[in-house]
């Protein structure tokens, strides 16, 4: 009997102490001064506050409609390509590169032509300063993932790295043309539109200028995507084919845009 009522006491002087030390833990904490400290560093470290909006300047293109700023156009060829209007879409792949993505700059300098890069992660921060050479001359680039792996052979924590790290741009196109719903996927998870095309006259396979050339002549609608490469190789064919074709197609009429990326 008095061995419990000895355990009783303690439970209850313990059970004080407890609620004892939390109410000095409780105003302790209370009367810590705070707001002017607070208020200080708050001031002090801009980082930490998030702007509620993105500023204007944010925007890729200053006359993007203001609603809908980040958001991928769904075909990125359908506004520019409206009716009956002559256009084609040349595309490149797999650069930038140091040799090859000056010299078709060049040559779509010398017609007027613009086109869209799809550039890979790696060879962008392997030469710094193409990407913006590209840009500066009135061209657009897409995402062609960091390391050009077939995204539909890989692990999901890979294809997501290479979908969301690679280059900064609303359009992606997948390695080799390989993709599935779970690419698809990862691709407008990402804020892009999968871009593929409608022409590919395998300059990458190095066939000869006539062969290429004739092949895009061929094959070529009006409102095409046309598949070469700037990188991956030795691109003189590329080249030297662009030249010839952007020549021919300049006699009929067409114009050559970049795509809305
Ligand atoms: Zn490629």
């Amino acid at each position: 009997m008095s061995r419990k009522f000895a355990a009783i006491v303690a439970t209850g002087v313990a059970l004080a102490v407890v609620v004892g030390s939390l109410l000095v833990l409780a105003l302790g904490h209370d009367r810590q001064p705070k707001p002017a400290a607070a208020s200080t560093q708050t001031s002090s470290t801009p980082t930490n506050t998030p702007s509620p909006t993105p500023t204007p300047t944010e925007t890729p293109t200053g006359n993007a409609p203001p609603s809908t700023p980040h958001q991928p156009a769904p075909n990125p060829t359908a506004a520019i390509a409206q009716g009956n209007k002559k256009v084609l879409f040349f595309s490149f792949g797999d650069g930038p590169d140091p040799l090859w993505t000056p010299q078709i700059l060049q040559v779509l300098g010398k017609h007027g032509a613009h086109a869209t890069f799809f550039e890979l992660g790696e060879m962008q921060a392997a030469h710094p300063g193409l990407r913006e050479q590209v840009l500066a001359a009135g061209n657009t680039i897409g995402s062609h993932s960091i390391t050009h792996p077939q995204l539909t052979a890989i692990s999901p924590a890979r294809r997501h790295h290479e979908i969301f790290d690679g280059p900064r741009s609303t359009c992606f196109r997948p390695p080799y043309g390989a993709t599935n719903p779970k690419v698809r996927a990862d691709i407008r998870a990402a804020g892009m539109v999968q871009v593929l095309w409608d022409v590919d006259p395998r300059d990458w396979a190095r066939p000869g200028v006539s062969a290429i050339v004739r092949n895009i002549l061929t094959h070529t609608r009006n409102h095409n995507v046309i598949l070469m490469h700037d990188g991956g190789g030795n691109r003189a064919e590329t080249v030297a084919a662009l030249d010839q074709v952007l020549t021919v197609f300049k006699a009929q009429g067409y114009t050559f845009a970049a795509m809305d990326c």
